[in-house]
């Protein structure tokens, strides 16, 4: 039995507003094995964004622990959080959040500036994580002059640009077409089989259920019982 990636243990997050109490997460147990494709499903408030967060460090349950790569994250200063966030994780946004006045190449280097990497490891690390998407033909067009696949192509090659072993995508396909959408659910399904990457997504899609190994139901911020699991017959 291997260390799951990432584990959960009994988070909670309860937003205060005002005297008003919002439980978004009502202790959640989760494991994740590295080298999955995860499906968190729920309605919307149910509270996939607020688990992804905490998972990704962005955000700071308010009981419970986590653990990444055998590491508490829960426990992390604001530092060590920063530095987490950028070299362990991978985030996806359904809005893409890509820098509207910069390239897809660009968009893409912003990451490896921030961490400090020289300007030719850069570029060769921006030419392979476009590649990785598929775009190196759009290296140069802006994201106005992207599809939205292509957009969310980019911020995935963004989220690859360090090397992180885990890639959290939330709702990624909630403003594609159908087809634009398949192509991002095969597009992670291959950076789990083909370079080992864990993927955790939350999304109401049916379409993605045949793209992944695990789904997960968040009801009211409760996590039901894996309902598919068929990484063994993929194994086999
Ligand atoms: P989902 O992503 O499944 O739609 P969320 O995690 O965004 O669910 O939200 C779960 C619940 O927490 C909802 O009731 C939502 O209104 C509430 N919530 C989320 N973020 C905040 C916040 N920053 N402040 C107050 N309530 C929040
Ligand atoms: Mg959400």
């Amino acid at each position: 039995m291997t260390t799951p990636l990432v584990r959960a243990q009994a988070l909670y997050r309860t937003y205060r507003v005002g005297s008003h109490e919002i439980r978004a997460l009502q202790g959640v147990d989760l494991e994740v094995e590295k080298g999955s494709f995860v499906l968190i499903r729920g309605r919307s408030g149910s509270g996939k964004t607020t688990l992804l967060n905490c998972l990704g460090a962005l955000d700071v349950p308010t009981g419970g622990r986590i653990w990444v790569g055998g590491r508490e994250i829960t426990d992390l200063s604001e530092r060590e959080r920063t530095l987490f966030r950028r070299f362990q994780v991978g985030f996806v946004f359904q809005s893409f959040a890509l820098l509207p006045t910069l390239s897809a190449a660009e968009n893409v280097e912003v990451m490896l500036r921030l961490a400090g990497v020289g300007a030719g490891e850069r570029r060769a690390r921006v030419q392979e994580c476009l590649e990785m998407v598929g775009l190196s033909e759009h290296a140069r067009h802006r994201p106005y002059e992207l599809s939205g696949g292509q957009q969310q192509r980019v911020a995935i090659a963004r989220a690859l640009a360090l090397n992180p072993p885990l890639i959290l995508a939330d709702e990624p396909t909630g403003e594609l077409d159908s087809a634009s959408a398949a192509e991002i659910w095969r597009l992670l399904r291959h950076l789990v089989d083909e370079q080992g990457r864990t993927v955790i997504l939350a999304s109401h899609d049916p379409a993605a259920l045949a793209y992944v190994d695990e789904v997960y139901e968040l009801v009211d911020g409760r996590l039901l019982r894996p309902e598919k699991s068929f990484r063994q017959s993929r194994d086999t």
